[in-house]
């Protein structure tokens, strides 16, 4: 052996002894990212010991920990032996979807890279390994990204295939896919996914198969309701386990940044995950005059530590906006009175907002009255006040709000004949009846709002 094949043989030897000592489950992505920062840096024969722990037939721990460490590091080398490795005719399969799954959650793999054409569809029994094994590791959420990214682009009937492979696990982790099929309503998938619910023992299928049972297709409203009667047969044959309803995500702390002038507002909701407390949140921004949850985003597996940094690191991005700590009861009204809105205007929810909604949606809630309106009208014309990327924000005057096509409109003095705006007319607040009267810029008299 000479000299160099000793130095990596000792280097790898390292490595695997640094792996050794974690246990997937409980890294969080603080750590993950440490961890995999020390591997990188002692260069490719480090990082190719982490490859080789995907082959790792033996510990289970092994190739999860290689998925999640190779996943964070953002490096040319990690994908050129993904592709090399994925060009062996020999390779296992499951090594080769765990190496698909690294590619898949590096949301952009350097453009040096070749983009790899879409494989062969994986095989039945690879795809069940890929779900009992490696997304083990990986959060509800995290698998319906992927989901997300990788398969939503794809035809219903594409998606049906693969549906049909992943769903045979009944694992609880896959029903962030669900919500999100649910959400893009292909009838044929619906369909099957109202039979197939019925697998799943966690509670969240049998509150997804409700939600089925108003819907106008008279197949999937029977399906779900048939399935939904087996579910409840076999939960009452088989009481849930207090351990599960323990696992149950608990509430953490909520955070909102308002700007009142354009109407949006960011929230932060996290929650607090079984068995390692690590904490899971959504950021969701909300337009309080017209179209109510306008984008989300969510991540899974921080430290307390890592949480308070991405806090102190929006709130130094809303600069002038304040970032402050609000109550559960606060954050839920805001996000009940948005969706309530989108409801109303026929805006569509981000579709990401259904693989979060769950962090929340089990709470009672008694309505916040400190929380203002959603949707207003305009106080001019009186029709709803619209916003979008190419409408200026209405015009705000206390609780007045005025639409854009109102505030541009030139008005008339009848006093002294000049013309202006409304927001150059000075506002004055008639105390006794509540009214809100205009003075003139030219002539400094009073006269009323027009109608
Ligand atoms: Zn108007
Ligand atoms: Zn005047």
């Amino acid at each position: 052996m000479d000299d160099t094949l000793l130095r990596n043989h000792r280097l790898r030897q390292r490595v695997q002894k640094l792996v050794a000592s974690q246990q997937a489950e409980h890294l969080s992505v603080e750590e993950a990212r440490g961890i995999a920062g020390k591997i990188q840096r002692k260069g490719s024969q480090a990082i190719q010991a982490l490859f080789d722990l995907l082959f790792d037939d033996e510990n289970p721990n092994n190739p999860r920990l290689a998925v999640m460490l190779l996943s964070e590091m953002n490096d040319p080398k990690v994908f050129e032996r993904i592709h090399e490795l994925l060009r062996r005719p020999q390779l296992p399969e499951k090594v080769r979807v765990a190496l698909l799954a690294i590619e898949a959650i590096h949301e952009n793999p350097p453009a040096s890279v070749p983009t790899l054409t879409r494989p062969p569809a994986m095989s039945l029994d690879s795809l069940v390994q890929f779900t009992e094994n490696f997304w083990e590791a990986m959060e509800m959420e995290e698998i319906a990204m992927m989901w997300r990214e990788n398969f939503v682009a794809e035809p219903p009937e594409d998606r049906l295939a693969v549906l049909d492979m992943l769903m045979k696990s009944a694992h609880p982790k896959m029903l962030g896919i669900v919500r999100l099929e649910l959400t893009l309503g292909d009838l044929k998938i619906l369909q099957f996914l109202a039979q197939r619910l019925t697998e799943f023992t966690s509670p969240m299928a049998a509150a997804l198969l409700e939600s089925l049972l108003a819907h106008p297709d008279l197949m999937v409203r029977t399906s779900a309701d048939a399935s939904l009667q087996r579910w409840r047969e076999r939960a009452k044959a088989n009481p849930r386990d207090d351990r599960d309803s323990a696992a149950e995500p608990r509430f953490y702390r909520a955070f909102m940044a308002a700007d009142e002038w354009s109407g949006h507002y960011s929230l932060v909701y996290a929650v607090k995950c079984p068995p390692n407390d690590l904490i899971k949140f959504i950021v969701v921004l909300l337009d309080r005059w017209d179209r109510g949850i306008i984008d989300c985003w969510g991540c899974v597996r921080y430290s307390h530590a890592e949480f308070e940094d991405l806090l102190a690191a929006m709130a130094k991005d809303f600069a002038d906006l304040h970032q402050e700590r609000i109550t559960k009861r606060t954050a839920l009204t805001l996000l009940l009175k948005a969706m309530d809105l989108n409801r109303r205007r026929k805006h569509p929810v981000p579709l990401e907002f259904s693989v979060w909604c769950h962090l929340f949606e089990n709470e009672d809630i008694v309505l916040d009255p400190k929380v203002p309106d959603f949707g207003v009208d305009c106080g001019v014309c009186h029709k709803p006040v619209r916003t979008g990327p190419r409408t200026a924000p209405p015009w705000v005057f206390a609780d007045l709000v005025i639409c854009n096509r109102c505030s541009k409109r030139p008005l008339r003095c009848p006093l002294c004949g000049g013309s202006a705006t409304l927001p150059e007319c000075f506002l004055t607040r008639e105390e006794s009846n509540h009214r809100m009267d205009l003075r003139c810029p030219h002539c400094f008299e009073t006269f009323q709002m027009p109608r």
